[in-house]
């Protein structure tokens, strides 16, 4: 099949203005398009850098219709925009990734059964609608499990452990003061010995291109920090790129693709979560690899030939939070980062610092894996500090 390609000039429109959008709006400019965001936040980092800015609520019908109107293709960087206002869009133009896709996504229960049934292993789980059903689940399931809101959430927000029949009775009130029609997901806890992620894309002939599987660690839910190549036997990595590719074939998915994983102590892969767009977990593919995952995502966008994924340097990406950004914006925080040898420093421009927000993230590259780890961790023990 062959895909139509938008020549630079053309417009392209990304729902979703955070700092995936900006990166994305970034490289676009780069390779000559022009951005088109849509993020209500007037303040969200994407709509510095675009041709064109939409800071309206997504229902908004005459911004539906200008938006429409002058985007030539469109994507997204935030899985949770109305599916409908996708499908409206993919009747016009060219959408990735398409409205199907993004449904059956944003539902962590539709995802989770779409995935089960096509025998792509996940941790066990329950569809629970109240808070009987949660107990119902916890039976079935066994202790310890997690429960998730099955829409929306992230970086562990709408979220809970539940190791102890206390922590059932606490949940259990949670459920019961929520809106009526709220779903939620009880899963098995995974004790796992690692957590990977691999960023898979596939533009609309089927052809697909894996990036080097990594390594995750997360705290209080966010991530902390990717580690890449992921310390993983070159068995593992196989497995773990041929189960995410197997995945978005399965999906029919058309984008860039980011598939987090738990890697068990005997071995085992299972999907925790798929997300239909480039990856906190991928931001050192702008540092380390021929394209990056936002290239690869202006590529799809355009019908452009995909580009290949070769690491070309071990790396270690560390996100800087919340109130770590004021360290790192510091004449001397800014100053030890610049004299750090392979430091790369990447900031988002938010004006507001919030607990938990993502403020900006640092690439350590060295000739060796454990060189990156050795500066990583002493920028985050500085991370760490009061300033
Ligand atoms: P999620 O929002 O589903 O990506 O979950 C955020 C984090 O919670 C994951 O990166 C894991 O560290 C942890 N987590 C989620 N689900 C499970 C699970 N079933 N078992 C163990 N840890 C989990």
């Amino acid at each position: 099949m062959t895909i139509p390609i938008l020549e630079p000039g053309s417009i392209l429109g990304v729902l979703g203005g955070g700092q995936l959008g900006a990166m994305f709006a970034a490289v676009a400019r780069r390779m000559g398009y022009h951005v088109a965001v849509w993020d209500p936040d007037p303040d969200a980092p994407a709509h510095q850098l675009a041709a064109y800015s939409y800071t309206t609520p997504f229902s908004n019908p005459t911004s539906r219709e200008r938006f429409a109107s002058i985007v030539h293709a469109v994507t997204l960087e935030w899985e949770n925009v109305p599916v409908e206002l996708c499908g409206g869009l993919e009747a016009r133009c060219r959408m990735t990734p398409s409205s199907a896709v993004l449904r059956t996504l944003q539902d962590r229960i539709e995802q989770k059964q779409f995935l089960s049934s096509r025998l792509l292993s996940v941790p066990s789980f329950a569809a629970v609608e109240s808070a009987a059903q949660l107990n119902l689940a916890v039976d079935q399931l066994g202790l310890p499990v997690v429960c998730k809101t099955a829409k929306s959430g992230y970086d562990g927000k709408g979220q809970w452990i539940l190791r102890h029949p206390s922590d059932v009775k606490s949940v259990e009130r949670i459920l019961e003061q929520a809106e009526s029609g709220q779903r939620w997901i009880v899963e098995q806890f995974i004790p796992f010995v690692r957590e990977l992620s691999v960023l898979v894309v596939r533009n609309e002939s089927g052809e697909c291109r894996v990036y080097p599987v990594v390594e995750n660690q997360h705290e209080q839910g966010i991530l902390r920090d990717t580690l890449v190549p992921a310390s993983v036997s070159p068995t593992v990595a196989e497995q773990a790129e041929a189960l995410s590719t197997q995945a978005v074939v399965a999906l029919q998915g058309v984008g860039v693709f980011c598939v987090e994983l738990f890697q068990t102590e005997d071995g085992n892969l299972l999907i925790n979560e798929i997300a239909p767009r480039p990856h906190n977990s991928g931001h050192y593919t702008l540092d380390v690899c021929t394209v990056s995952q936002f290239e690869q995502q202006v590529r799809v966008t355009c019908g452009l030939p995909l580009g290949e994924t070769r690491l070309l340097s071990p790396a270690v990406m560390v996100n800087v939070i919340g109130e770590e950004v004021r360290s790192v914006i510091s004449a001397e925080g800014c100053s030890a980062l610049y004299s750090t040898s392979g430091a790369a420093l990447h900031l988002y421009g938010k004006p507001m610092i919030r607990p938990g927000r993502k403020m900006g993230h640092v690439t350590f590259t060295a000739p060796q894996r454990n060189m990156a780890i050795a500066t990583a961790q002493k920028f985050i023990a500085t991370l760490r500090k009061p300033v």
